[in-house]
């Protein structure tokens, strides 16, 4: 009971921001927010129309003047002001009945983060209330999340594929060992599904339709299903809208070339990673986490390309929100884990 009270009180916070979707964990409760990182700006008046699902709501339906941000879209923080903005809207929405005390804040950040980026990280989690701020590198928290154990001198690798980046890491005695990082995820295959349906069917689609083709047809090998999507596009010649039918074959030729460089980027890192370390993997597998883990078939793929067994973590979409959480759960056995 008075735990239990204790924790309705406590502030303590992790938060997975990430390139497409930013989740908070609360301590003793679980994920509490989890929305799209994204912002809609008045570019007149620069003031804050929309953040998270109501900003993503509204992509491709806005006047001229609004525009859509995915602050952390290209890069780590690619623009400090609108990030801090997000952060400070998620956070407050949050704490508003109690707004005057200041949570601590575990932030899951990419591998092989900068100085001045993780000092941008710092001071836009602070501006946004934060009393503390520690960090946490992304694939830590998600191999956490999937229960592996990151204590332990045995090699755990995880390849996180979220919107803007795929990680290849291998963790060891709560350390990054080997890591491994492309701009390559699922915003690119969205991207490769749209140029793909302008180039071979005079059709245009937004990246939002596209994103949603990929998650209902598209997958990574071939399916012995055959499926198909009606969807409607604007022709380019005549910019009249029309139904036309996309086949999933057609979707995972589209999307062969970022898939591909996943891929690759999974087979250079087993290549660069320390014998002992590679020995471990190739004996235990490894896991995939991030919501670019949830397509169709890569796994297959993804086996097929490196003879190692591969797992998908469970809920791969929430798995670096849940370890950065069980890290604030469980502050004394994971200390080691922060990195500044
Ligand atoms: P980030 O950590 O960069 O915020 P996420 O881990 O939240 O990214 O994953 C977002 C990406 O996962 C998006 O590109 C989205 O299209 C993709 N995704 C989500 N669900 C699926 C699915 N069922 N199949 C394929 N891709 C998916
Ligand atoms: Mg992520």
């Amino acid at each position: 009971m008075w735990n239990r009270l204790l924790s309705l009180f406590s502030k303590d916070l992790a938060m997975d921001l990430g390139t497409a979707n930013t989740l908070i964990y609360l301590k003793g409760k679980g994920i509490v927010l989890n929305e799209p990182s994204v912002v809609a700006i008045n570019q007149d008046t620069h003031q804050v129309i929309a953040v998270g699902h109501d900003a993503k709501n509204i992509m491709g339906r806005h006047a001229q003047r609004v525009a859509i941000i995915r602050p952390l879209k290209d890069g780590v923080i690619a623009d400090f002001e609108v990030t801090s903005v997000m952060i400070r809207y998620f956070l407050s929405k949050l704490l508003k009945r109690r707004r005057f005390v200041r949570p601590s804040l575990v932030v899951a950040v990419p591998t092989g983060i900068t100085q001045v980026e993780k000092h941008a990280v710092i001071e836009a989690s602070e501006q946004a209330g934060a009393r503390q701020v520690h960090l946490i590198e992304e694939p830590m928290a998600a191999a956490i999340g999937a229960a592996l154990p990151v204590e332990d001198a045995v090699g755990s690798m995880v390849v996180d594929i979220g919107g803007g980046t795929t990680e290849v890491a291998v963790i060891s005695m709560f350390a990054v060992a080997y890591s491994e990082s492309v701009r390559v995820a699922g915003d690119e295959a969205n991207e490769a599904i749209v140029r793909y349906i302008q180039r071979e069917r005079q059709m245009v689609v937004s990246e939002g339709l596209a994103e949603s083709i990929k998650i209902k047809i598209g997958t990574a090998v071939p399916r012995e299903d055959p499926m198909k999507l009606e969807i409607t596009g604007k022709d380019i010649l005549t910019g009249i809208p029309k139904a036309f039918t996309i086949t999933d074959e057609e979707v995972r030729k589209a999307m062969e070339e970022p898939v591909q460089v996943i891929v690759e980027s999974v087979k250079r890192a087993l290549e660069k990673t320390p014998p002992d370390l590679a020995g471990d993997v190739s004996e235990r597998g490894f896991w995939l986490a991030g919501g670019g883990g949830l397509l169709n078939g890569l796994d297959q793929l993804l086996h097929e390309a490196t003879g190692i067994r591969v797992h998908v973590a469970e809920d791969p979409l929430t798995a670096i929100a849940r370890g950065a959480g069980t890290v604030i759960e469980h502050l004394d056995f994971f200390r080691q884990v922060f990195i500044n």
